[in-house]
């Protein structure tokens, strides 16, 4: 009979990961199924149809995989954020805050030119602070962020609410409580 899942059917919940009463929502089951995977990089790029992008911006380490895929299906560039330390030429780095402490997240201060319309991709959206920091390091280079897109909103966690409420759009294949 026909195949009725739907992307979250493909997620996987992981209890007390990477520590106690953590609810880890896990793509890995989505990206190893073909249809799932496939469904999931359609669904990313409809709210985009008709758009001008310029280069897909994806983050360590699932926006990798999802923005390769993206970018691949626009025939776009794609451009990698990363941990601090990880990328060979020279970068711009973007502290953000933590619930213990602050990560930086570096881009390379050659990737985007100025007036690059860029869509910014991730597994998931938590608090923000990710995508905020990769947000800032793609306008300090000039480059004007036009959607940010997930597969999964944790809207409790407030990052769409912070996305939205500094100007961008957000856009969410589905969404856990
Ligand atoms: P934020 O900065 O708080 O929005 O957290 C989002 C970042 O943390 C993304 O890069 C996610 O990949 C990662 N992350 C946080 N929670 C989860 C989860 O439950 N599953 C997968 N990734 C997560």
């Amino acid at each position: 009979s026909r195949d009725t899942r739907e992307v979250r059917d493909y997620i996987r919940t992981i209890v007390d990961f990477p520590k106690e009463g953590i609810l880890f929502r896990d793509v890995t089951t989505l990206f190893a199924d073909a249809r799932g995977f496939r469904m999931a990089v359609d669904q990313l790029l409809n709210p985009y149809a008709g758009e001008q992008i310029d280069k897909v911006v994806g983050l360590e380490a699932r926006g990798f995989i999802l923005g390769g895929a993206v970018a691949h299906q626009l025939s776009v560039g794609f451009v990698p954020i990363r941990k601090k330390g990880k990328l060979p030429g020279a970068v711009l780095s973007q502290a953000y805050e933590l619930e213990y402490g602050e990560a930086v997240v570096e881009i390379h201060d050659d990737a985007l030119n100025p007036g690059d319309r860029v869509l910014i991709v991730d597994d998931l959206l938590a608090t923000g602070g990710t995508a905020a920091a990769g947000i800032a390091l793609c306008e300090r280079l000039g480059a004007e962020v036009i959607g940010c897109a997930f597969v999964i909103d944790l809207p409790e966690l407030g990052g769409r609410k912070l996305l939205e409420e500094m100007g961008h759009e957000v856009f969410a294949l589905t969404a856990f409580e």
